[in-house]
C-alpha cells in the first residue's frame, strides 16, 4: 500500500503533531499580505494546504525536511504569518510547517547578554522573558506581538527603534538552521569573526527558500537608564529629512527618528497639526549625560535648520498608540484597498524618491491617500514608508488598483536610485523587482545558492526567487 506524505509524517513525528482538520488548514493557508486577503473576500479562495505540521523539535523539523525533499512535497515554513508580501501562500500539496510550538528559551547567558530562542518564540514573549531580567533585545517592530523571532530573521526585520538598536541583522549573532539537505547547521557562538564570508547570512531575508530557521542567538542590551522624547516642525520634507541627516551624521542616535509628511500628521497626529509643517518625532534612551546632551544638541540642530519645537504630548501619543493599525479586512469591507511599501535610499536621492513616488500614486483612478514618512535613519541614508489607500468605483478592480500602486512605486524607487525593500522582504509581490535590485549577476549568484542548497526547489518555491 502507498502510504501519504501525511501518513509518514505522522509516523516519524508520532501523535499530535499533524493537523488536516479544516480550522487549521485554513488559518495557516497564507500569511497577511493584501492581495491574498482580497482574494479571499472576493471570492477567489485560495488553497488549503495539504496538511499542517507543529514540529517541537529540531529533530522534527529534520524529520519533515527529509520526508517533503524525498516526496517531493512543496515545504513552507511558517512563523505567526504577519508576513505582508505573500511569503506565505499554499497550494493543495502543500507541508505547512508552522513553528509556533518550538517556544523555548534554550539559553539566557547574562554575562554575554546572549540569549537563545527557538525560532517559534513570539516576539513580544522574546522581549518579555529578557526584560524579566532588566535586558531588551531592542527589536520592536510594529507587529512584535504579531511575528516570531525567527520570522523576524527568514524577513531581515526591523525594529521601530533601529535608528540606536540596529536591524535584525545587527542583533543575530548565532543561527541553527536545518538545510533543505536535511543537515544541521550551527554558527559558533564568536561576537564576530573573519573566517570567510558570514554563512548565516545567507538565511537572513531567506523567506523560508534556504532551510528552517529552528533557533536564534540575539545579543542584549541593559535596559537604558533615561528615556526622553523631542519633537519638530519643518516645513518640508526636503528640511525634515536634511534635520535627520544632521542629526545622525553628527553622532547622535535617537533610537526612533520618524519624519512624517504634511498628509500624515493629518491623519495620524490631527491635534498636533501646524499648517502643512511636516513632523519629527524622536526617542532619545541612554545613560543620563548622553540623553540630556543629545536632547540639547538635537534642539540646537533643528533651530539651526529652521525647525521649531513640537509638543513632546506628540511622541507619547505615538509611542502609545505605534502598534495600532486598521486591519486590511476592515478596510477592504469599506471597498478601500491599501497597502504600505518600504524602500530606503542615500540622503542625495531619498528627496526625489519622496516626489516622483507621491505624485505617481496621485495618478491612479480612486486614489484617496498617498504619503509618506521615514522611520529608519543611517548615516549614509534613510529609509521611507509609503502609505496608498483607494476607493475605487468598481470593487472588481481593487486588485488590479493595488497592482498598478505598486508598480508605480518600485518603478520612481528603482529609476531614483533607491533600494526596493528597507525590512518586509520580497515574498511574491516584489519578486518581478528583485533583478533591478541586485542585478542579473546577483541574480544568478541567488539562484546558484539555491541551486547548491535546494536543487529541487522543495523549499517554499515561487518566493523570493522563480523560474
Ligand atoms: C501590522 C503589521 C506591522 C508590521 N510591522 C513591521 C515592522 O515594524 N517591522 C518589520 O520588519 N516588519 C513588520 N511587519 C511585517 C512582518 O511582521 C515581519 O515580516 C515579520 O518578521 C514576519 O514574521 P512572522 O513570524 O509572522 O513570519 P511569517 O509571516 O510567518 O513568514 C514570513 C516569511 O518567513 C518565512 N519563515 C517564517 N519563519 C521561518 C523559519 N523559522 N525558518 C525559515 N523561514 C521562515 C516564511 O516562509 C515567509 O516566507 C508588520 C506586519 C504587520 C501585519
Amino acid at each position: 500500500m502507498v502510504r501519504s506524505i501525511a501518513e509518514k509524517l505522522q509516523e516519524a513525528l508520532g501523535q499530535g503533531k499533524i493537523f488536516t482538520d479544516e480550522f487549521t488548514l485554513k488559518d495557516r493557508r497564507r500569511d497577511y499580505w493584501m492581495l491574498s486577503q482580497l482574494d479571499d473576500m472576493q471570492g477567489r479562495r485560495l488553497p488549503n494546504p495539504l496538511c499542517v505540521v507543529r514540529p517541537a523539535e529540531t529533530e522534527d523539523v529534520v524529520a519533515v525536511v527529509n520526508l517533503c525533499r524525498e516526496n517531493g512535497s512543496p515545504l513552507v515554513p511558517f512563523g505567526l504569518g504577519s508576513g505582508v508580501c505573500g511569503g506565505v501562500k499554499v497550494t493543495p500539496q502543500t507541508v505547512l510547517l508552522d513553528m509556533s510550538a518550538m517556544t523555548r528559551t534554550r539559553l539566557l547567558d547574562i554575562d554575554n547578554l546572549l540569549v537563545t530562542f527557538e525560532a517559534g518564540v513570539r516576539g513580544i514573549d522574546a522581549e518579555a522573558i529578557v526584560a524579566k531580567n532588566g535586558l531588551t533585545i531592542g527589536h520592536h517592530p510594529q507587529s512584535i506581538e504579531l511575528s516570531t523571532v525567527g520570522g523576524w530573521v527568514a524577513t531581515r526585520a526591523a525594529g521601530q527603534f533601529s535608528t540606536a538598536y540596529g536591524c535584525i541583522e545587527d542583533m543575530v549573532l548565532g543561527l541553527e538552521v536545518v538545510l533543505p539537505s536535511g543537515d544541521v547547521f550551527n554558527t559558533r557562538m564568536t561576537p564576530r569573526a573573519s573566517a570567510g564570508p558570514d554563512l548565516k547570512q545567507i538565511f537572513l531575508g531567506s523567506e523560508g527558500t534556504m532551510g528552517v530557521i529552528t533557533a536564534v542567538t540575539l545579543t542584549l542590551r541593559w535596559k537604558p537608564e533615561k528615556r526622553a522624547m523631542s519633537a519638530y516642525y519643518a516645513p518640508r520634507m526636503e528640511e525634515g529629512l536634511e534635520l535627520q541627516r544632521f542629526i545622525i551624521q553628527s553622532g547622535w542616535t535617537p533610537p526612533v527618528m520618524r519624519l512624517y509628511d504634511a498628509s500624515e500628521v493629518g491623519r495620524n497626529f490631527s491635534d498636533y497639526k501646524q499648517g502643512d509643517d511636516v513632523l519629527l518625532l524622536l526617542i532619545h534612551e541612554g545613560p543620563v549625560a548622553r540623553v540630556d546632551a543629545e536632547v540639547a544638541a538635537c534642539s540646537t540642530l533643528a533651530s539651526n535648520q529652521g525647525g521649531t519645537a513640537a509638543p513632546a504630548a506628540v511622541v507619547e501619543h505615538w509611542y502609545r498608540e505605534r502598534n495600532h493599525v486598521p486591519s486590511f479586512e476592515d478596510l477592504i469591507k469599506k471597498g478601500i484597498v491599501a497597502d504600505t511599501i518600504e524602500i530606503a535610499a542615500t540622503w542625495d536621492r531619498i528627496g526625489p524618491i519622496y516626489k516622483n513616488v507621491v505624485r505617481s500614486l496621485r495618478e491612479v483612478k480612486g486614489i484617496v491617500v498617498a504619503s509618506a514618512h521615514s522611520s529608519h535613519c543611517y548615516r549614509s541614508g534613510i529609509n521611507l514608508y509609503f502609505t496608498f489607500a483607494a476607493i475605487p468605483e468598481n470593487p472588481e478592480t481593487m486588485a488590479d488598483i493595488y497592482k498598478e500602486c505598486w508598480h508605480r512605486t518600485m518603478k520612481e524607487t528603482v529609476a531614483g536610485g533607491g533600494g526596493i525593500s528597507h525590512h518586509h522582504g520580497i515574498g511574491r509581490v516584489r519578486r518581478d523587482w528583485l533583478p533591478a535590485e541586485i542585478g542579473e549577476t546577483g541574480m544568478t549568484m541567488l539562484k546558484s545558492i539555491k541551486k547548491v542548497l535546494d536543487p529541487t526547489n522543495f523549499m517554499n518555491p515561487e518566493v523570493l526567487i522563480y523560474g
